[in-house]
């Protein structure tokens, strides 16, 4: 997460930077080398304020950026054995267990799993991770989970798997028990992020201060050891199914005491670390231009990461998340850039996890794959009723729900550009209840749930 204030301080910083720079930048994206008014002095001052000051960069680059349309697809593709399929979150601060997560091959979690690398925060993930591999139901921490939650969970993703179907009425032909909100997860891939204080103990043995002044420092060897059922990257590769993963934390630096953060003048040096065959990058902060647009307007994205990312790795997929408000996707034709933050700005998990399926024939681009939800009015009850056994907050729902039949038949509610106001209000009349925003927050719940069984 990057705060409003701290981007107009980094911009002011940036455009008052007269230091030399270390990483020069391509020709193609600094002023047109015929200019004869710019003098090497000048270029290279030119270079510092393009690499400090993102805002400033933007504007300037933003014409030769090509934003092509993000290839899609509602269907899952006839032969499964052809593709992986990557579920992307992000930026989940101790919310994991809020975040609905559907069945795929591999999640990637792109780092702020806590608010500040608290020891409790980073178990629960690490638990959390291992119930999402063994098909668990997450909103029960793992104390209490049981072996027959486990076979409930198992026994549901098989009949899944084994359903002849099309997607979009996998409710309605097979609704899964509630018991397995999730879907299976076959491995999860994750990094740290700014938040995760206690992942750099460099930094934190003087951080903690400010952080955890009553009960830090806690001990960072042990820290690691806590985020278990993962393939934790630190500024390395990991292949797996022929694909292959960086992960790296860093972003680039404001205010003083988050961890993994660099300098804008030396954060090439972590960039420089990427392979050039890198498949899946996964780094906390995004590039210039995609997925970093500030609320305040400004940008807040890597300028030599946007570079290094177009013009030597060129990755199938870009996974970021750290400017929560910038969350989706966008193509260059080459590399989907995705802003898979799950925390909107107000820190509520209202964005649900990005799905994507990444053909192992790597002429083929990576495609975004949508949910959709045929159910009719009937079913959403039947699903609702089944769902509220174990969700109570749901239960409110099925009395709406129940009068507004005819208004939600045939609807697809889990569309993209379906505003849940609109739901609530012209279908359901929910700002006619007491308990409104209540409802509201259960409508959304159910919801995400729904979404993650429409894939
Ligand atoms: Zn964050």
């Amino acid at each position: 997460m990057w705060s409003n204030m701290d981007s107009l301080e980094m911009a002011e910083q940036g455009l008052l930077s007269t230091s030399a720079s270390t990483s020069p930048l391509q020709s193609s994206v600094l002023p047109s080398d015929d200019d004869s008014s710019l003098n090497d002095n000048l270029l290279l001052e030119q270079n510092d304020i393009l690499l400090t000051n993102p805002d400033y960069a933007h504007k300037i680059l933003k014409s030769s950026q090509r934003f092509h349309p993000v290839p899609t697809v509602l269907q899952r593709p006839t032969n499964p054995a052809n593709y992986t399929r990557i579920a992307c979150i992000s930026d989940t601060h101790g919310k994991h267990r809020q975040v609905s997560i559907p069945q795929c091959d591999i999640l990637l979690h792109g780092g702020d799993f806590t608010q500040t690398g608290e020891h409790r925060l980073v178990e629960d993930v690490g638990d959390y991770f291992g119930q999402l591999l063994r098909g668990e139901d997450t909103q029960i921490r793992s104390s209490s989970s049981s072996a027959t939650t486990t076979t409930m969970a198992a026994v549901a993703t098989t009949a899944m798997q084994n359903t002849e179907r099309e997607i979009g009425t996998v409710v309605a032909s097979s609704p899964p028990p509630p018991s397995s909100r999730n879907g299976t997860v076959g491995e999860i891939i994750c990094i740290a992020g700014n938040h995760d204080i206690t992942f750099q103990p460099e930094t934190y043995a003087t951080n903690y201060k400010t952080f955890h002044p009553r009960d830090g420092p806690l001990d960072t060897n042990a820290t690691k050891r806590l985020l278990t059922h993962c393939t934790y990257l630190q500024d390395e590769s990991y292949v797996s199914n022929g694909i292959k993963f960086y992960g790296s934390p860093w972003s680039p630096e404001f205010g003083t005491h988050w961890a993994f953060n660099r300098s804008r003048l030396e954060i090439h040096q972590q960039w420089d670390l990427i392979p050039p065959d890198t498949d899946v990058l996964l780094t906390h902060g995004p590039p210039i231009g995609r997925g970093d647009l500030v609320h305040s307007g400004v940008r807040a994205g890597c300028v030599n990461l946007l570079q290094q990312v177009q013009t030597r790795i060129h990755p199938r997929i870009h996974l970021f998340g750290h400017i929560h408000e910038s969350y989706g996707v966008t193509s260059d034709g080459t590399t989907l850039f995705v802003n898979a933050s799950s925390c909107t700005l107000t820190y509520n998990t209202d964005n649900p996890c990005i799905v994507i399926d990444l053909p192992h024939d790597k002429r083929l681009p990576a495609v975004v794959v949508k949910p959709q939800c045929t159910l009719s009015g009937e079913e959403v009850v039947a699903v609702l009723k089944s769902m509220g056994k174990h969700q109570v907050a749901y239960c409110d729902l099925i009395p709406l729900f129940e009068e507004a039949t005819p208004l939600v038949e045939g609807m697809d509610l889990v569309r993209d550009d379906l505003e849940i106001d609109d739901i609530a209000c012209l279908r359901l009349e929910m700002h006619r209840q007491k308990n409104w925003f209540k409802l509201k927050r259960a409508l959304r719940g159910f919801i995400m749930d729904l979404r993650v069984r429409s894939y």
